[in-house]
């Protein structure tokens, strides 16, 4: 008879504040290790140089509530006036197949990912200083005046949620990126 292994991969939740260079940081830890990056469905719009399928699935309002209802979602929440979630399937198959998965979301989802995954270890990224916080969010040239002083009050908000905590087991200073990479690399090693 086949033997079926109980052995399950292992779920990594990064989280921080817009700003803190999560996202490049996720994506360099993945081109040097085996693990994945989840990715998520959106109903913002894709930015200039975003890929629908590759950064984010990019959903209407309306297909957004149909995955849902469908409890097609692991996991979602309203992020600065737009809707994320992460898709269920992708990430209990690849645990299934002891593979190591990434999510990269915000603190909300965090937390309901580990009251369904209570072993899922949470990772939260710091940007430097609220100083640099600020800097990175202008530079991005992104987001109007407006949006920027909202993220940096969510930021405030969701490192102390994060903090407050104990899923997360981590904390990465993104102050020197290589550095950062390095550790975020041994944690998930
Ligand atoms: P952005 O629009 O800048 O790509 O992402 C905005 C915020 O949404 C970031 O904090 C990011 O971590 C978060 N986010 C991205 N995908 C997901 C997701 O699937 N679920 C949740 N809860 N947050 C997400």
């Amino acid at each position: 008879m086949e033997e079926k292994s109980t052995k399950q991969g292992s779920l990594f939740v990064v989280t921080g504040p817009s700003g803190s260079g999560k996202t490049t940081l996720c994506h360099e830890a993945v081109n040097r290790t085996q693990a994945s990056l989840s990715v998520s469905a959106t109903t913002r719009r894709p930015g200039k140089n975003e890929t629908h399928g590759e950064d984010y699935y990019f959903l209407s309002h309306d297909d957004f509530n149909k995955y849902i209802q469908n409890n097609c979602f692991l996991e979602h929440a309203k992020v600065f006036d737009n809707f994320y979630g992460t898709l269920r399937e992708p990430v209990e198959e690849k645990l299934k197949k002891n593979e190591t998965i990434i999510l990269e979301i915000d603190v909300q989802g965090a937390k309901q990912v580990f009251s369904n995954h209570p072993e899922a270890i949470g990772i939260l990224i710091l940007p430097p200083s609220h100083v640099e916080l600020r800097r990175r969010l202008e530079n991005r040239a992104r987001d109007s005046k407006q949006t920027i002083e909202q993220r940096i009050e969510k930021a405030n908000w969701e490192i102390q949620q994060a903090q407050a905590d104990e899923h997360f087991k981590h904390t990465i200073t993104n102050d020197n990126f290589e550095r950062a990479v390095q550790e975020l690399i041994d944690i998930i090693e």
